[in-house]
This record gives C-alpha cells, sequence and structure tokens, in this order.
C-alpha cells in the first residue's frame, strides 16, 4: 500500500523527506507541485529521475476524474461529478459571485444523518473522504475551469463534523501560504448540529464562518425532518452556538429551508426570532429544493419573504438565499443520486 501523499501536511512532508536523507525545501518543491495539480511524480521535473523513482515507490497522488459536468445556462454556475480512485462519487458545485468565486464541496461519500429533505443521505454513508480528496475537489475544479478560487463552503455531500479529523485536515492544507493559501474568513463550513464536535470546533478558535443547519424553531418539527435532534435537541443546539460566538467571536450563520406547510407559519417565524434573541446570527431562508419522489416542497415566495419580514422586524438579520443553478440538479446529492439510479446504466 502506497501513502496517500497529498493528505500530508508541509510538516509532515519534510520529515519524511528528512527520512530519505534529503533536505528540506525538496518537502516545499513537492509539496508545491501537488498542490499545483501535478497528477504523477513524472511531472516534477526539479527532482532528479532517481528522486522521481523513489517517491513514486513509496506514495501515490490522486486525481479524480470527470464523469459529468453540468453548467447552467442562466449564471455560469457548473457542478461537476468526479470518480475517486475506488469508484466512488461526489459532487462539487462552482458558483461564481461579484466577490469572486466559490467552490461547494463534498467531505463524504453520502450521509449517515438522515434529514428528510436531502437528497444525500438516501443512499446512508458509504464512506468518508480522505484530506486528499476534499482538496481535490478545489485544485481540479480550479484547474479545469481555468478560474481561480477564492471561496469555500462545505455543504456539499456528508456532514463535516461526522469526519472532523480529516476536515480539520482539509483546512490546514487548503489555508497553507505553501498551498492555494484560501484565507479561513473564506471558508464556511455547515453541520446539521453535532453539539459535541461543535464545542470541540469551537475549541481550534478559527476564523472560518460556521453554518448550522437549523430548518425549525422547536422539537416537535426538527425531531419530523432532522433525526440528529433526537441526540441533541433545539435547546442543546442554540446553547452551543452561544457559547460557540462566546469562543470564538465569529457569528453564526442559520440555514433555513423552506417547507411549505412543514416549518414556515408566521408562528414559526415568531418562536425562531424569540429562541435566536441575543446571539448575533445570519439567518439564511432557502427555499426548499424539490427532490424527485420527496413528499416535501417548498414554500411559497410570499411565504418565504413574509418569514423574513418577521425576522429582520424584529432585529434577526435574514436574508432569502439567491438559488443558482436550479437548471442543472445543483443541490447536492441530487446529481450522484441521478448517477447511481440511471446513468450509469447507460454507460
Ligand atoms: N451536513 C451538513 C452540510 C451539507 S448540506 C449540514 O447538514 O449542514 C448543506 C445544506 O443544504 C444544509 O443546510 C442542508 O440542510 C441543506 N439542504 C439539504 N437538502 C436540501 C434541499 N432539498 N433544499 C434546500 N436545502 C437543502
Amino acid at each position: 500500500m502506497k501513502t496517500d501523499i497529498k493528505s500530508m501536511t508541509l510538516a509532515e512532508m519534510t520529515a519524511a523527506m528528512k527520512e530519505l536523507g534529503l533536505p528540506g525545501f525538496r518537502a516545499g518543491q513537492i509539496y508545491t507541485w501537488l498542490h499545483r495539480g501535478a497528477t504523477s511524480f513524472a511531472d516534477m521535473t526539479n527532482l532528479s529521475k532517481d528522486l522521481r523513482e523513489k517517491l513514486d515507490e513509496r506514495y501515490e497522488i490522486t486525481a479524480p476524474q470527470v464523469v459529468r459536468k453540468q453548467e447552467s445556462q442562466h449564471d455560469g454556475t457548473v457542478k461537476y461529478l468526479w470518480r475517486l480512485a475506488d469508484g466512488n462519487c461526489v459532487e462539487t458545485v462552482l458558483m461564481r459571485y461579484h466577490y469572486g468565486n466559490s467552490v461547494c464541496i463534498s467531505c463524504e461519500v453520502g450521509c449517515a444523518m438522515g434529514c428528510a429533505f436531502c437528497a444525500s443521505t438516501q443512499g446512508g454513508l458509504v464512506r468518508r473522504l480522505k484530506p486528499s480528496e476534499m482538496l481535490d475537489q478545489v485544485l481540479f475544479t480550479a484547474l479545469d475551469s481555468g478560474l481561480s478560487i477564492s471561496h469555500i463552503v462545505l455543504m456539499g455531500i456528508g456532514e463535516p463534523l461526522d469526519n472532523f479529523d480529516t476536515v480539520m485536515r482539509f483546512l490546514e492544507l487548503v489555508n497553507s501560504p505553501q498551498g492555494m493559501n484560501i484565507s479561513m474568513r473564506h471558508i464556511s463550513l455547515s453541520t446539521c448540529g453535532l453539539v459535541p464536535r461543535i464545542r470541540l470546533l469551537a475549541e481550534k478558535k478559527l476564523q472560518l464562518t460556521l453554518s448550522v443547519s437549523l430548518h425549525a424553531p422547536t422539537d416537535e418539527i426538527r425531531n419530523t425532518i432532522m433525526p440528529v435532534n433526537r441526540a441533541y435537541n433545539v435547546e442543546t443546539l442554540l446553547a452551543a452556538c452561544r457559547d460557540y460566538y462566546e469562543a470564538t467571536g465569529r457569528r453564526i450563520s442559520f440555514e433555513y429551508a423552506m417547507i411549505r406547510d412543514v416549518n414556515d407559519s408566521p408562528e414559526c417565524a415568531r418562536t425562531l426570532l424569540r429562541k435566536l434573541r441575543g446571539l448575533p446570527a445570519h439567518v439564511n431562508l432557502i427555499p426548499l429544493n424539490e427532490v424527485e419522489g420527496s413528499p416535501l416542497h417548498p414554500s411559497s415566495r410570499k411565504t418565504v419573504m413574509q418569514f423574513q419580514k418577521i425576522l429582520t422586524d424584529g432585529g434577526v438579520n435574514a436574508t432569502v438565499r439567491r438559488t443558482l443553478g436550479g437548471d442543472i440538479d445543483a443541490s447536492c446529492g441530487q446529481l450522484r443520486r441521478n448517477y447511481e439510479k440511471n446513468g450509469k446504466k447507460s454507460e
């Protein structure tokens, strides 16, 4: 078994090169090649042939293959379906904003969390990704599109805090000055609410934005759409959010998918308002993305606007998320799911 070299930090690579009897700067050279997307040691032309062969014997370089690529006709959003070395597939979405180009990446193949409205979880969790496989999504999206990436959201397939150590390592890699050097302040991490892990993340005091998928203000409603709420209920979750803010000074962003007749009443808005009082927060209202075969449907535009007004009138910052890529199954999990169901057979 060869070692996955792209999952190594620069410090680890330096130590490994020392063991091979090589000077530390060699590690820096290799690290830079890898983080610019080199897919074989043979490409690393500033290393001797002998060293390249030595590395090739010990290490492997991950590189996903594009299986599907869908481009929105409306807004330039591009969705990639990648095939990993073991044949599993994950999705990445590239979104173009006025402030820069952002990628939404996956951290697991499938998901164990079981949210009722989400396509990613329908087949359960297959496996967690490796740090290199997360980094590759950013790297190869940049290379394929020819665009530079300034922002990352961990909002694709999977639950980031369920793959905690890998995600921490990925953040270190993508943030490193010798690598892609993407600022922590330009990274958002979204969680369904794994409270002990939110507390662990708080201890790291990272400058990223924590996004919490709340989707309901009461246990009564949240229990019906998010199984995680039975382990960590709304009160426990919001207490962890308050402590997270205390520890990091970072305002929390709450995701709230508006589902018709489930969580979209004016009463829900008022309850939410009451529970968020005093917590520096931003609420992102997202009209539910319809998932084929699901009994859940999006709220009407009017209902979303009314809900937003109740929040903003009460002093809570709330915006309605612009939906990008509506014409290309851009809600994460949908492309992989459609491919697993239909696409593979026709290949
Ligand atoms: N597991 C993490 C991140 C992945 S999902 C989490 O739960 O936050 C990214 C966001 O998309 C979450 O807020 C999730 O609840 C939301 N989401 C999933 N399916 C959706 C759908 N059909 N419509 C709208 N938002 C959805």
